[in-house]
């Protein structure tokens, strides 16, 4: 961008130099070539004015762009991260729990729950959803990415041995 400007300034004045000559000039030929070399350069000066307006114009959006995502960063780092905690729900799976907060702080407390690891990364609220038990526990699932894992913590519920009553029978004792 410097550089652009730089050489839109050096243009400039390559123009400014030509044109303080023409007066000078003893013949009509001379003026000719002059004029010609003069609109040559006001043509390449144009046009490196236009590209300079349209890198302008992308650092403007760039630069908005920017801002929106500090702007989102800061907001999570404020809104969402203070309220989480990370936990690891088996070896090496991770998830961000909700802390116990005191009611009056949000207002409306918020049922507990998990958020998915790889969505936090990215700055995204992705609460897991149970959708099921397996052996070792329940079975957790991100909606966002599609991710599974399995909260060893949380076990299938035990039935214990089942006992059938029966009416007595004459038959028992034998
Ligand atoms: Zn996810």
């Amino acid at each position: 961008m410097i550089a652009e400007l730089s050489a839109a300034i050096s243009g400039a004045k390559g123009i400014l130099d030509l044109s303080r000559g023409v007066a000078a000039l003893t013949t009509e030929h001379a003026v000719q070539e002059r004029t010609i070399e003069l609109q040559s350069q006001v043509l390449a000066l144009v046009t490196q004015l236009v590209d300079i307006q349209l890198r302008i114009a992308d650092l403007v959006h760039e630069n908005a762009d920017i801002r929106r995502e500090l702007a989102d960063f800061v907001d999570w780092r404020r809104d969402v991260v203070p309220k989480y905690d990370l936990v690891e729900l088996a070896k090496s799976v991770y998830a961000y729990q909700l802390r116990d907060l005191p009611s009056d702080v949000e207002g409306v407390p918020e049922p507990k729950h998990y958020l998915c690891y790889g969505c936090f990364q990215k700055r995204r609220k992705s609460v897991l959803q149970f959708s099921g038990y397996n052996n070792m526990g329940a079975i957790l699932t991100c909606n966002e990415c599609g991710v599974s894992l399995i909260d060893h913590s949380d076990k299938p519920p035990s039935f214990g041995p089942v006992t059938v009553r029966r009416k007595p029978s004459p038959w028992d004792n034998y």
